[in-house]
């Protein structure tokens, strides 16, 4: 607002005033929301293709706002970075989780997605460790996912994370591969225990056609450096023949259903005899 003369203000809207005003109300709405406990964890099932056992879970954040719904993790997550609270956020879903997956049948895995900027917390390993302690939940059954974008980092800060959480007995994976430009040989010197394969590869994989020899490159890579893969967004029974085709993996995404709440997961496995 300007002041003009005495007591007399004059407001005036550039556009971006209403995006400002939202962002603001966006910020304010994820601080109160992670005080209100509106943070919850989703789950998406993992499979090992060649079996089609069910193997474990992929947690994925999602925000229930009483003001806007269900809110997906691509909007408040950068935005939870950006304001500091993505570390606070991160450790309570992740607490969450524990406390979820302890029920399921321990042969379950429980994966967690984190942000480069967590990775850059010289204590992250040790609050993943206290979070394990205090929930007392087994450390190899958690596997962490780090994206591949994290490498463009302190490659050394990375390495001895990633080295510092598989000594703890976690396991770490590189996700979203293929989207990051790593090399090989950056690759070869990190101790990953698993690559996920980024789903913009899989979603356009379809029978008959040549859309597979980027991933055929993709799964030499992973076999050359000796790493079980996962691929995501598997979408339909075509794309999941084509991928079951091309040797032993584990998969998830859409054909096997949508992320679900923990409750959703409780009666899945109940029907499997799985908890
Ligand atoms: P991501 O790790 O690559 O997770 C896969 C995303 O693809 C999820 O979106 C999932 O719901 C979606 N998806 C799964 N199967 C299919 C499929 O068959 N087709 C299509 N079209 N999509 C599928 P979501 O849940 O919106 O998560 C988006 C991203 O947010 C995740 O990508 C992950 O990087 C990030 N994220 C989620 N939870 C957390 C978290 O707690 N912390 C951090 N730092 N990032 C998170
Ligand atoms: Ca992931
Ligand atoms: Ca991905
Ligand atoms: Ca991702």
């Amino acid at each position: 607002a300007k002041k003009q003369g005495k007591n007399r203000f004059y407001w005036f809207e550039p556009p971006m005033e209403n995006e400002l005003r939202f962002r603001n109300k966006l910020e304010a709405g994820i601080r109160d929301g992670i005080a209100n406990g509106e943070f919850v964890p989703y789950y998406e099932q993992q499979i090992d293709l060649e079996t089609e056992e069910l193997v474990g879970f992929e947690m994925l954040a999602r925000w229930v706002s009483p003001e806007l719904g269900i809110v997906g993790p691509d909007i408040f997550i950068p935005i939870a970075e950006e304001i500091g609270a993505i570390g606070e956020l991160s450790e309570s879903l992740i607490a969450q989780s524990f406390e979820d997956a302890k029920e399921w049948d321990p042969t379950l895995t429980l994966s967690v997605n984190i942000s480069p900027v967590q990775m850059r917390d010289p204590w992250f390993s040790q609050k993943i460790l206290k979070l394990l302690v205090a929930h007392r939940f087994p450390p190899d059954r958690l596997d962490i996912e780090i994206t591949e974008t994290c490498l463009h980092e302190n490659i050394g800060m990375v390495r001895s994370m990633i080295t510092s959480l598989r000594n703890q007995g976690v396991h770490v994976s590189l996700d979203d591969f293929g989207t990051g430009y790593s090399s090989l040989a950056q690759l070869r010197s990190l101790p990953f225990d698993r690559l996920k394969i980024d789903r913009s590869f899989i979603s356009e994989l379809k029978q008959e056609e040549n859309g597979s020899a980027l991933v055929d490159a993709i799964i030499s890579m992973s076999d050359g450096l000796k790493l079980p893969i996962t691929a995501e967004g598997i979408e339909n029974e075509a794309v999941l023949e084509v991928l079951k085709s091309m040797g032993k993996m584990k998969g998830q995404g859409y054909h096997y259903g949508r992320p679900e709440p923990a409750d959703k997961v409780v009666e899945r496995l109940a029907a499997r005899g799985m908890l």
